[in-house]
């Protein structure tokens, strides 16, 4: 907001920043530069070794999602456990250990404050919880607000929904400026937020973060570096990969498992970009064909061509597969999420017939499977006396795994965190076939440890990280 962001400028605030929230580390590896994507980007001070940590970094702003349906729970630490809603007319949710604290003290004080003496209606309570984050940017110390209004943001009709909400639903008294910094403060969360899983059990729980420093750094579609969540809702970022110095640092704004056309579509309507990375520009995507789809004539791959049309490796006819495509989507809108049958003979029987089993489509089915399979009722790894998962299931299970992070290796992106867990699923199946004495598709003691290590040291500061990873982790460091 008519801040000038140079670099100079851009560092000291954010490594300022870093010092106050006990993030900053001397020696640090990173620095803000021109990106020759356009804007700034983060690079690597020197060489920086795959997994090595390149920053911490703390949200200056961290809530609720403005979707429509958000999770009953405190609305600071985000538990679900021992809640009510705060007495002092504030309305907000709140655990039993977070009702006194400071920072609900001066969210209830601020809220109070802008209400218009009318009583709130029926389902305004969440109207106010989802869009509590821009709201708390108006008590915001002096010094976060400077860190707010360095980062970037995006311009457009679509952001800023919640501050009509607060204003004209729910009749906040909001002043004229405060409410220009909150439009403001949507863009900025729009452009930068992170989404945070909150709950280790429910990883569909997630509210939004910005990261003052992750947020500077640009997107690849084959990243590296990674972040994971710890304490306090940190973000560390490691490196995937071996960074030679003065390189850019990237992360993915995507999934990594997406093909060009699924992530091409997010990034332009959430991002707004056009990305032109290495993998994007390769219709293949490092040959790992996660966009093929077999030809009509020759049953050669047809690859996404850049004038949107599809055209044949082998024969060069081109075709029109929008069809497919959408027969496709809506056999797997209709799955369930633990639908293993139908998903397994859709894999097998009817996915062959219209593309190889590296598209996108068999490898998210093979990720979703994997996480049934041990996980699910009816699949689950042991149940006392009667063991629900047969070994072949467990078999198959790992030909998945091992098929993904086949995959993974190809796309270049390292140490990512879904390496780490796909290896300790390996691990998972590996110990359950040898208790069972089924020795057969066992890999072995030293494999098996192997893939429980490599786990471990990809996952070993996610605070999300399974039980089994901590215990081996604490045990590695000698306590
Ligand atoms: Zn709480
Ligand atoms: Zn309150
Ligand atoms: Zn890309
Ligand atoms: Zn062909």
């Amino acid at each position: 907001m008519g801040i000038v962001r140079n670099e100079v400028h851009l560092n000291t605030i954010i490594q300022e920043y870093l010092k106050r929230k006990s993030c900053y580390v001397e020696d640090r590896l990173w620095i803000i530069k021109k990106s020759s994507l356009g804007g700034f980007g983060i690079f690597a001070e020197r060489d920086i070794q795959a997994g090595e940590i390149i920053f911490i970094d703390s949200p200056v702003l961290l809530g609720p999602r403005c979707v429509p349906d958000i999770p009953i729970q405190c609305t600071i630490c985000y538990r679900k456990i021992n809640l009510i809603t705060c007495n002092k007319n504030c309305h907000l949710t709140i655990c039993n250990s977070c009702v006194d604290s400071d920072i609900h003290s001066n969210e209830c004080n601020l809220i109070r404050k802008l209400k218009t003496n009318k009583d709130f209606k029926e389902g305004d309570k969440e109207k106010l919880t989802k869009c509590l984050t821009p709201l708390r940017s108006l008590i915001l110390n002096e010094e976060d607000l400077k860190v707010v209004s360095i980062l970037k943001s995006h311009r457009g009709d679509q952001h800023g929904k919640e501050v009509d909400i607060l204003t004209e639903q729910l009749g906040l008294n909001i002043t004229e400026e405060e409410k220009k910094f909150m439009y403001f403060v949507c863009t900025v969360l729009d452009a930068n937020a992170f989404e945070v899983l909150t709950d280790v059990e429910d990883n569909m729980n997630s509210v939004r973060g910005l990261y003052p420093l992750g947020s500077l750094a640009n997107h690849s579609c084959f990243p590296n570096a990674f972040h994971v969540f710890g304490e306090k809702h940190k973000m560390i970022v490691r490196a995937g990969v071996f960074i030679p110095k003065n390189s850019e640092i990237f992360h993915a704004y995507t999934r990594l498992l997406w093909g060009t056309i699924t992530r091409k579509f997010h990034l332009k309507n959430s991002k707004h970009f056009i990305c032109k990375c290495e993998r994007c520009m390769d219709p293949t995507e490092f040959g790992t064909y996660m966009t093929a789809i077999y030809c009509e004539k020759c049953k050669g791959n047809l690859l996404p061509q850049k004038t949107s049309s599809w055209q044949c490796e082998i024969c060069n006819s081109k075709q029109n597969v929008g069809r497919i495509l959408t027969m496709i989507g809506s056999v797997l809108n209709g799955f369930e999420a633990d639908d293993f049958d139908r998903m397994h003979t859709f894999l097998n029987k009817k996915l062959p017939l219209y593309m190889p089993q590296t598209n996108q489509v068999a490898v998210e089915l093979k990720y979703k499977i994997i996480w049934i399979l041990g996980y699910r009722s009816g699949y689950l790894w042991e149940n006392d006396l009667i063991v629900d998962l047969p070994s072949r299931l467990i078999l198959l299970k790992k030909r998945y795994c091992q098929d993904i992070l086949e995959l993974i290796k190809k796309l270049r992106t390292g140490k990512c965190k879904t390496r780490g867990l796909l290896c300790y699923e390996l691990y998972l199946c590996n110990k359950e076939l040898k208790s069972r004495d089924d020795t057969e598709g066992w890999d072995g003691e030293n494999i098996t440890e192997t893939y429980l290590l490599e786990a471990v040291d990809i996952l070993k500061y996610d605070i999300g990280a399974p039980d089994l990873i901590k215990e081996k982790k604490a045990q590695l460091n000698g306590y």
